[in-house]
């Protein structure tokens, strides 16, 4: 079953995630020591020495509005420390974080910070700062995980587990390992079906922006030489009938935040991104297979075609938003509620099968009881349509670009950046909410305001909005969040965990290994961690003995290297 009803994005542009006018930064933490904020601490302070809450102080004699307005005024004027954030590794997400950071007022620490703080925005990788607190917009392992071999792996993983749940992934063979299973079964596939002619794209590992693709027609097509062998690299089946819009095919870039990993978290923006190819496509043939801007949606590729057409204007042009593609359909009667759900579906059952090994990833960086930081991500999620309108994965990424300007070319050779305002459209908005949703803050004021208002709860609608999302796992202060637009992360997960939570088997499993391993510092099980892994799970008995574990141990290891897998790229849990 797939998720029920999930309102689409607004086909109108969302002109509420654009920067609200001076939006200027604060003055760095300046202390708001006014008549109201002596009060407040004051009364603070006697609720502290008489134990109880401000409208519990009024007693029976003060009516629930005076109670209810002193509640209020506590709130607002209580001194707050400002949220900081680190953005001295933001790279290039560095202008959309300045702005979204503006428009929070949360203070930016560009060069890093001698004290903690709150929040570390990382351009790179989670290990791009040594951090012990706070949060970091990056988990272990993630980079390694959505590489595409890493990611195809787990992928198969779970279609060999739930096969039509993880139909939305072109079918895929990891080169070099696999090469002589993919020609063995596309010549077994087009012999019982002599009318299929299919083509597949060759994709190198850890490679991006188009980096290195090809298609053929013939398996033996496959440059095995050279390269390949020191690359592993991904062959797919290519999608041949993509969804059109003007003659064009294109992808769409959806953002997605994975809030936390356990309990698992996961939100994805209203709006994306479509990228579109600058030639009219045509189904592959032997003499258009090489003409990347028919076949490959990538922008960094597609911006140095003559025909790119840069476009304010959110409905045209080589970059649009997704929900004006989301318009178009409908207008045309297409069904985009359901398109919509299943989009949800594929980065709930992607992530499903991500997380086993984050999570391994996870304890290793940060072992239970270690002082680290929470991680938080967003991942940019790559996915092509069909003409029947199924989404199919394509890649996700681990760090999607989130810069908000693009390059143009005034003159031949001569290039300069300019703002792009279809991508501060959506990615300020993501980035700001996802620093919303997080925010530090947020539970320290929820604790107050629960406090304050648990007296008041009659009309408690002053002093929390429920937020536009309705029902979404937010609760907005007035105070910070006065003048911001509604939140363009909705959550799927837990929303709709009741019908995945099947799929979580994997997860499981992880979790049993983490468990009785114990893993520390390390993904990698050597013969004493197998060893205490028997133990702690009592498999030893008189017919199983200690050295016949060793025998199994060895035998697992052989067999793990002889396929060739490296360990680091994949996350391999046997040394
Ligand atoms: P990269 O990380 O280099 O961008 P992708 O996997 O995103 O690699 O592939 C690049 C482009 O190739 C995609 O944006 C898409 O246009 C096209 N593409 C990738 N895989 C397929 C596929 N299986 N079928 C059709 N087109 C594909």
């Amino acid at each position: 079953m797939e998720p029920a009803g999930i309102p689409p994005p607004s086909c109108a542009p969302d002109r509420e995630a654009e920067e609200p006018p001076g939006s200027p930064a604060l003055p760095a933490e300046r202390p708001r020591d006014g008549e109201p904020a002596r009060k407040a601490r004051e009364e603070a302070a006697a609720e502290r020495s008489s134990g109880r809450g401000p409208a519990e102080r009024g007693g029976g004699r003060r009516g629930p509005e005076e109670r209810e307005a002193r509640a209020v005024r506590a709130v607002r004027a209580v001194r707050r420390p400002r949220v900081t954030v680190d953005s001295s590794k933001a790279k290039t997400s560095l202008e959309a974080l300045k702005i979204s950071l503006r428009q929070l007022r949360w203070r930016e620490f560009p060069f890093g910070r001698r004290l903690p703080c709150d929040i570390y925005w990382h351009g790179v990788s989670f290990h791009d700062n040594y951090i012990f607190s706070g949060q970091v917009n990056k988990f272990p392992g993630m980079t390694e995980m959505v590489r595409k071999v890493t990611l195809s792996r787990a992928v198969r993983t779970m279609q060999d587990l739930f096969p039509v749940e993880y139909n939305f992934y072109p079918r895929s063979w990891i080169l070099p390992e696999e090469f002589p299973l993919f020609v063995d079964e596309v010549r077994m596939m087009k012999e019982s079906d002599p009318s299929w002619k299919p083509t597949f794209i060759v994709k190198p590992d850890g490679g991006c922006q188009g980096d290195g693709i090809y298609l053929i027609k013939d398996p033996n097509d496959v440059r095995l030489a050279g390269s390949l062998q020191s690359r592993p690299a991904v062959v797919q089946e290519y999608i041949c009938k993509p969804l059109l819009v003007d003659k064009l095919k294109f992808d769409i870039r959806l953002y997605v935040l994975l809030k936390s990993l356990e309990p698992l978290e996961i939100y994805i923006a209203k709006d994306g991104l479509s990228r579109f190819c600058t030639e009219p496509y045509q189904e592959p043939t032997l003499k258009n297979l090489h003409q990347v801007f028919m076949h490959l949606t990538n922008y960094s590729l597609n911006i140095h075609s003559g025909n790119f057409i840069h476009s304010d204007n959110a409905n045209t042009g080589s970059k649009r938003t997704f929900s004006s593609i989301l318009c178009r359909l409908s207008s045309r009667g297409a069904d985009v509620k359901k398109v919509w759900s299943d989009i949800i579906s594929l980065v709930i059952k992607t992530i499903i099968a991500l997380t086993p090994e984050l999570k391994v990833y996870y304890q290793s960086d940060i072992p239970a009881g270690k002082p680290g930081p929470t991680c938080f991500q967003i991942l940019g999620f790559d996915i092509l349509l069909m003409k029947n309108l199924k989404p199919m994965l394509l890649e996700v990424n681990a760090n999607p670009s989130m810069r908000i300007e693009h390059e143009q070319e005034l003159s031949p050779g001569v290039f300069e950046n300019v703002p792009s305002p279809v991508d501060e459209e959506v990615k300020v908005a993501v980035i700001r909410d996802t620093l919303r949703l997080v925010d530090p803050q947020k539970k320290k004021r929820k604790d107050f305001q629960s406090q304050s208002s648990e007296h008041v709860s009659e009309t408690k609608e002053d002093l929390l909005d429920a937020g536009p999302g309705g029902g979404l796992d937010y609760d907005t202060s007035r105070n910070t969040e006065a003048g911001l637009p509604s939140l363009c992360l909705k959550q799927v997960f837990p929303k709709y965990a009741k019908q995945f939570n099947y799929l979580r088997l994997v997860d499981r499993v992880a979790a049993l290994f983490i468990r009785f391993l114990g893993v520390k510092g390390t993904t990698k099980l050597g013969p004493t961690g197998f060893r205490t892994f028997i133990r702690n799970c009592k498999l030893s008995n008189s017919s199983f003995s200690m050295a016949s574990v060793d025998i199994l141990y060895i035998d697992i290891t052989r067999r793990w290297n002889s396929v060739g897998i490296d360990h680091r790229e994949s996350g391999g849990v046997i040394d």
